[in-house]
């Protein structure tokens, strides 16, 4: 690693000052999971670090209007740890529970693991389904983009170089909503995913009123579902409808064979894990799949 200066501001309006000064040379370090490591392997060789560690304001939850503002700074086990997370959004508790082991979730924060833009990331998945905001701010204001705008490409997002990411915006789900978010595994439970899928469905009179569903680690970025949620969305949900509509989820996969498998692998897991994904949100809605 080279040696760099670093800085350790404590306000956002410093932060973002020491940006726009130090320029394309520094970095923003957060819980540092992503980037130290990158930087052991010189993919990334900044000259300044801008810590984010100091900085007040940013590690809360907010609950009002109906969603959670969740600051950049909280890191992933202050939410697993959160009751009111858990009684909201038990998908966002489920789901950052599965990243990696305690030690990282410990460190690594929301706003760094959002920016870290890695496709076998797991919170992705679930935010998509959850139709999560995020705040970019820089000094000339603040502008909100969804998620799926936000994610762009292998580790690549729409933040700008002058920008903070300031808070995810997350819509809490209704009472009635069953959720469930699965990873697949094979390794070590540590791994990251072969593949991932989320599901958020509500019934009504046994029909599915909402549908919404997401995969990762098997694209680019994690996806979500249109085609399988509108082929759901006002039917009774029975085993044959489930898998037909699982399967339209393949189409949109487009994964790379790596350690965790091949492509052409993934690409049926993809639609294995939708599948199943909406099995046990469903099951959690209370309305296990008719027919079985
Ligand atoms: C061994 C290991 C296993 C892991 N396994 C998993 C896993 O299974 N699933 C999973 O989802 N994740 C996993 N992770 C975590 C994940 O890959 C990222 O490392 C983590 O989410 C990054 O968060 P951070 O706060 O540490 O970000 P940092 O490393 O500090 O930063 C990451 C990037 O975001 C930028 N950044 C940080 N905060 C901000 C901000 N507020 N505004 C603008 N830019 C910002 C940085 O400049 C950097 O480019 C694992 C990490 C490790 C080390």
């Amino acid at each position: 690693m080279n040696s760099f200066e670093f800085f350790a501001p404590t306000s956002v309006d410093e932060a973002l000052d020491l940006i726009v000064s130090k320029g394309e040379d520094a970095k923003i370090v957060a819980g540092g999971t992503g980037l130290v490591n990158m930087m052991k392997q010189r993919l990334v060789n900044p000259e300044a670090l801008i810590s984010l560690g100091a900085v007040r304001g940013l590690d809360g939850l907010e609950i009002s209007d109906g969603k959670v503002r969740i600051g950049a700074l909280c890191n992933h086990q202050a939410l697993v740890k959160s009751a009111e997370v858990g009684q909201m959004l038990p998908l966002l508790a489920e789901t950052y529970s599965k990243v990696a082991t305690v030690r990282i979730r410990n460190f690594a924060t929301v706003g760094g693991g959002l920016v870290h833009g890695d496709p076998n990331q797991d919170p992705q998945v679930s935010l998509l389904a959850l139709n999560a905001d995020v705040s970019l701010r820089s000094k000339s204001g603040t502008r909100t983009l969804p998620l799926k705008d936000f994610m762009v490409d292998y580790y690549e997002t729409a933040i700008r170089p002058d920008e903070l990411l300031i808070d995810a915006l997350v819509p809490v789900l209704p009472n009635n909503a069953g959720y469930a978010y699965l990873k697949f595994l094979p390794r070590t439970a540590d791994d990251y995913a072969t593949v991932s899928a989320a599901a958020v469905t509500v019934l009504e009179d046994g029909v599915l009123k909402d549908v919404r569903v997401a995969f990762g680690s098997a694209a680019p970025t994690a996806r979500r579902c249109q085609e399988t949620e509108r082929m759901l969305t006002g039917q009774r949900p029975t085993p044959e409808a489930l898998r037909a509509a699982a399967e339209k989820a393949k189409d949109l996969a487009d994964p790379v064979s790596d350690g965790r498998g091949s492509a052409a692998y993934k690409k049926e897991m993809v639609g294995v894990f939708v599948r199943r994904a909406l099995e046990k949100a469903l099951e959690r809605a209370g309305g296990a799949v008719n027919g079985r």
